[in-house]
């Protein structure tokens, strides 16, 4: 067996560690008996599922959350025992194999109930969703509720485990949604005729900022065990410190000296005012570094240099303020002495929320895992 060699020096670091403490300080911020269960949906928000999800049990989660069938099934072939949910949709045709693999699904559809057929031998956990507010997926009425619960106590072999609904505005400083939706909920909690085991509402917003008493059974956490706030109001007040897990480093692999009227990259949209050099550094959109970036500033040698020109399909240059070596090292996101890159700027750079950004750093961008 030979074990998989990375050649081109363009990585991401996964500092699991950070992951571990965030976890930690959530569990000392609930009451002891709530649940948390870790979202690591989208390959761990691209930090990757496996590593995540260790380091997040290892910190106390006890419950897995992921979006699709597929990345329940990738987390199972790790985690034999954990229980894991499927936060969205699953198909019909997946129910069987939920049930094989002990897989919990999401259900707000009588007629999905209706046309289930599951193994008797192997009973399928299912949690209702409501909608509250966000409009997406779930039953909207205490009717609707009712029905759906009234169909599945008919089928024997499902098992309602759950309750839950997500919120629309919880990392908003306005409370008025927010209170709407959670009196909603409340009603649709009392209007069950039994309370099933775990019924949950808080995202990271909810349980951090907006209500800390909104916790019920478990809690579902996402941005902030990756270390990052779920939006600049919440970041102003959190109630604990969170740390940066993500990392992105490569490497000079040319420098050259531009002369005054030279240009770089596609387009020549950047032309140099007097004498430069210039850096390549192997890493452009197809990793997910998207061409609105340009202009972002990079770490090499402790200093903050612009990324100059269009960023191209696998490679971008930067202003050099002195001739470096080839390899030196260029940090994208993270520290370098008294410098820090965080997620937040990238976001602010690409007009969109920290969120997104690790999710579209591409596979193509082996993650590396640090203690
Ligand atoms: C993604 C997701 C979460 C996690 O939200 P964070 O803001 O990252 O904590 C929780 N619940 C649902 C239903 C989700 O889809």
């Amino acid at each position: 067996m030979t074990t998989l060699q990375y050649y081109r020096p363009t990585r991401a670091i996964i500092n699991l560690e950070a992951i571990k403490q965030n976890v930690r300080n959530l569990k000392n911020f609930l009451q002891p008996d709530v649940q948390i269960i870790a979202v690591v949906k989208a390959n761990g928000y691209g930090h990757g599922d496996i590593k995540v999800a260790e380091a997040a049990i290892e910190a106390g989660a006890t419950m897995l959350a992921v979006a699709t069938p597929e990345e329940a099934l990738h987390l199972r072939q790790s985690f034999a025992n954990i229980d894991i949910l499927i936060l969205g949709y699953s198909p019909i045709s997946f129910a069987k194999v939920a049930a094989e693999e002990n897989i919990t699904l999401t259900v707000y559809s009588s007629d999905w109930v209706k046309q289930v057929k599951v193994d008797s031998n192997h009973p399928l956990k299912v949690h209702i969703k409501v909608d509250t507010g966000m409009g997406r997926i779930g039953v909207t009425s205490a009717d609707e509720l009712l029905d759906l619960y009234e169909e599945i106590e008919k089928v024997d072999s499902l098992l309602v485990d759950g309750l839950f609904t997500h919120f629309a505005t919880a990392d908003e400083e306005d409370d008025s949604y927010f209170m709407k939706q959670v009196n909603k909920f409340k009603k649709f909690v009392e209007a069950l005729p039994n309370r099933p085991r775990i019924i949950h509402a808080a995202n990271t917003a909810t349980m951090l900022v907006k209500d800390p008493t909104l916790q019920f059974d478990a809690v579902r956490f996402g941005i902030s065990m990756y270390g990052l706030a779920p939006s600049q109001y919440v970041k102003t007040i959190l109630p604990f410190t969170i740390e940066q897990a993500f990392s992105l480093e490569s490497e000079l692999v040319a420098v050259k000296l531009l002369h005054k009227g030279e240009s770089v990259g596609y387009g020549a949209t950047y032309t140099a005012k007097e004498s430069m050099y210039v850096g390549t550094i192997p890493i452009g959109y197809a990793d997910g570094m998207i061409r609105k970036l340009s202009g972002q500033e990079v770490l090499i040698d402790g200093k903050r240099v612009p990324i100059i020109g269009r960023i191209c399909m696998d490679q971008c240059m930067i202003a050099l303020p002195t001739a470096y070596n080839i390899g030196e090292k260029v940090t994208l996101i993270g520290k370098q002495d008294e410098e820090v890159v965080t997620i937040d700027e990238w976001a602010e750079k690409a007009e969109t929320i920290n969120y997104e950004i690790p999710c579209i750093i591409t596979a193509r961008v082996p993650r590396i895992y640090s203690k």
